[in-house]
């Protein structure tokens, strides 16, 4: 019996080196490499020769009307040379460092040779011969390695269609396929890689597309599924009247985008569910207050809470602004990160684990070590994109099954939310609180630079602070820190002795950042020098100005987090961006910083400008890779195909059903977690 998993060893002209190279393209099966699609085509349809451009790519065919000719030059190099006419016309073709296609040439014989035109000199730099028969009119293209060539990828394919096509079979419900008019999926594996027309090979996509969507949505809502049904999760039964209270002795009015998003939160505490929550506001939203409600109201019925973020400067101040929000005699916090020393290590372990502490606050490291809880009700994760660990895979196997909420600046596009966060639920704080004045953002080259540090005086004048942010230097820490330095001393010959500069960056100690920190809060410092690691979550109001050196090195969700540091009390405040870009992209860049203060329309264009991958670094953001579909280009499909998912999983059983027989044999629910968040 052949089956669509046999190893594409049973292949003839496959041997175990083959199938290695093969494997290094992620093809094992021969399911595998008849769904290896290419990633383009090549429009090889015949052109005439008065109707081609200079340096266009066509396929032209005609006679050949003179004898091939090799010529060796240099060390290994060739290039054949001969005559085709068409239509009375003649043109040379050459081509090179491929001496052996000689002998597929032949005098008064008709060919057809896929190549450069170079119109000045009347000639066609080969790339290709297609044979007189040339039919194929889109030459598939995919991504190959060097011990693999194209055409020896083409024949292996080929070939496994002709032992294995009548084993492909349909895994889209018959409704489906006619809802969508989608093609079978036969005929479209097929056309994806040899389609008879552009038609074709467009409808073949689609179909592709919808499937690989469709079956991605099945799975995750599936594993949603399974979750929730599994989950005994904890129900943490708060007191009520003392939440009340707690809400209204806070120093403001929570916005109605807060107040929804609390509901939503403590409805989810209360309940047996297992919250998986993401909690989604643009920065200065006031997340923190939200967290700080949730973790109250874990502490009142019983449970301690852990809040996780990713730096230290940013645990230090999340245990200020807690400390301030908690009645000390009512709830017990304390910080646990890298520094803690020893002795005071210890005894906090001793505390968590006897349930003397309600709240820790801590770096990521907390849930990784040795820490035993007596009670974890509540995981609370700042700025969750900066965490590359899968954090549920870790508690789970701690045999821990606290309610979890992931709370993040970075505002994620819809049809990337859909994917990467499919699984949970999703909280969005959409509206900033009252007064607050937008940033302005203006972008100016680096020669106007003291002008706008001349600029900078009117603010410090009248007791402002500022930030100035020196560029970021992937390759080398030294070099930013060397850079962070001289823009530092820099500064304190333009402003000292009237105001004091402080610097700060990734190689001082935690104990020195700490302490910088705390002097620009007190307003000890008035200006800021900083490498990015006050990027996220920093909070000191009376900063008014932003200051970005080399901005274009920064990603726009990234420049829209440092923006995000002013703007955060009453007084109007400014971003200036110092930037000379290179290229276009870079400039539009800029220019779109300086128009919108929103960061969902950032987070859209950034993706539209660089691609998913870049923008949040598919290792850390979870987000699957689709093979044929794009995220930004078919979203719409996303959108339909996760409708239909869900559809098909209010149907109780469907997986017994015969017209889902297909359907439920391609969907294979593994490990629930490791998967999507890496
Ligand atoms: P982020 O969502 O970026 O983490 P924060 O929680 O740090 O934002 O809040 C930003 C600032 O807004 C803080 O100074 C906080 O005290 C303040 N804040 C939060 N909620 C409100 C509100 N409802 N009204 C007024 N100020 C608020
Ligand atoms: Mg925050």
């Amino acid at each position: 019996m052949t089956s669509l998993k046999d190893p594409v060893t049973v292949l003839s002209g496959v041997g175990e080196k083959r199938a290695g190279n093969l494997a290094e393209l992620g093809i094992q099966t021969v399911e595998d490499l008849m769904t290896y699609y290419p990633f383009r085509y090549e429009d090889i349809q015949e052109k005439n020769l008065t109707e081609i451009q200079d340096q266009e790519k066509v396929t032209l065919k005609g006679l050949v009307v003179s004898e091939p000719v090799v010529s060796r030059y240099g060390y290994k190099k060739s290039r054949l040379q001969f005559r085709m006419m068409q239509e009375h016309a003649v043109f040379n073709v050459s081509f090179f460092n491929q001496p052996y296609l000689k002998d597929k040439i032949v005098l008064s014989e008709e060919i057809a040779v896929y190549g450069k035109w170079d119109a000045k000199r009347k000639a066609l730099t080969g790339m290709k011969i297609l044979g007189s028969k040339a039919t194929e009119e889109f030459a598939p293209i995919y991504h190959v390695s060097k011990s693999i060539r194209q055409t020896t990828l083409v024949e292996l394919i080929k070939a496994s269609f002709t032992g294995y096509f009548n084993q492909l079979t349909e895994n889209l419900p018959e409704n489906l396929l006619e809802k969508y008019r989608l093609m079978g999926r036969k005929q479209a594996v097929f056309a994806m890689h040899f389609p008879k027309d552009q038609e074709e090979s467009r409808q073949a996509k689609r179909r592709v597309i919808f499937e690989e969507f469709f079956l991605f949505q099945m799975q995750i809502q599936g594993l949603k599924r399974a979750e929730k049904a599994e989950s005994q999760g904890l129900s943490i039964l708060y007191d009520v009247e003392k939440l009340k209270q707690f809400t209204q002795k806070l120093p403001f009015e929570l916005t109605e985008a807060q107040k929804r998003v609390t509901n939503e939160i403590c409805r989810d505490l209360r309940s047996k569910k297992h919250m998986q929550r993401l909690l989604q506001g643009d920065v200065g939203s006031g997340k923190t207050v939200v967290a700080a409600i949730a973790l109250y109201a874990t502490a009142t019925a019983g449970y301690q809470g852990a809040l996780m973020v990713p730096t230290e400067i940013l645990a230090q101040q999340h245990l200020e602004s807690l400390n301030q929000l908690f009645d000390p005699l009512e709830i017990q916090t304390a910080l646990l990160t890298g520094s803690t020393k020893a002795k005071e290590r210890r005894e906090i372990l001793a505390q968590l684990a006897s349930g003397e502490i309600d709240v820790v606050i801590g770096t990521h490291a907390l849930i990784q070590e040795n820490v035993a809880f007596h009670r974890l009700g509540l995981v609370i994760t700042d700025e969750q994109h900066r965490f590359g660990v899968n954090q549920r895979k870790i508690l789970r196997e701690k045999g821990l099954k606290p309610d979890v909420l992931f709370m993040t600046a970075t505002p994620i596009p819809r049809t990337l939310a859909i994917t990467a966060y499919g699984e949970m639920d999703v909280s969005v704080i959409d509206e900033l609180p009252a007064g607050r004045i937008p940033v302005e953002t203006r972008w100016i080259r680096p020669p106007q630079l003291d002008s706008i540090l001349e600029w900078v005086r009117k603010e410090l004048a009248i007791g402002h602070q500022v930030y100035v942010i020196c560029p970021l230097i992937e390759e080398s820490e030294a070099l930013d820190v060397k850079n962070a330095t001289e823009i530092y001393e820099h500064l304190q010959q333009v402003y000292s002795p009237e105001y004091q500069v402080g610097l700060l960056h990734g190689k001082m100690k935690n104990t020195e950042k700490d302490s910088i920190m705390e002097s620009f809060k007190e307003k000890e410092l008035q200006i800021l020098v900083s490498t990015t690691v006050i990027e996220v979550g920093v909070n000191v109001p009376n900063a008014t100005v932003m200051l970005i050196m080399d901005a274009d090195r920064f990603g726009l969700a990234q420049l829209h987090q440092l923006r995000g540091r002013v703007g955060r009390g009453a007084d109007a405040s400014y971003c200036i961006l110092v930037a000379n870009p290179k290229n276009e992209m870079g400039a539009q860049r800029m220019k779109i910083m300086t128009e919108t203060n929103n960061g969902f329309i950032l987070s859209e264009k950034d993706l539209e400008l660089r691609g998913p991958g870049e923008v949040f670094g598919s290792r850390q953001s979870g987000i699957p890779q689709f093979l044929v579909g794009d995220l930004m280009t078919d979203g719409n499909i996303l959108e339909v195909a996760r409708e239909e998912a869900n559809k098909i999983w209010q149907i109780p059983d469907w997986q017994l059903k015969e017209s889902y027989q297909g359907l439920s044999e391609s969907i294979k629910i593994e490990d629930p977690e490791g998967q999507y968040f890496d």
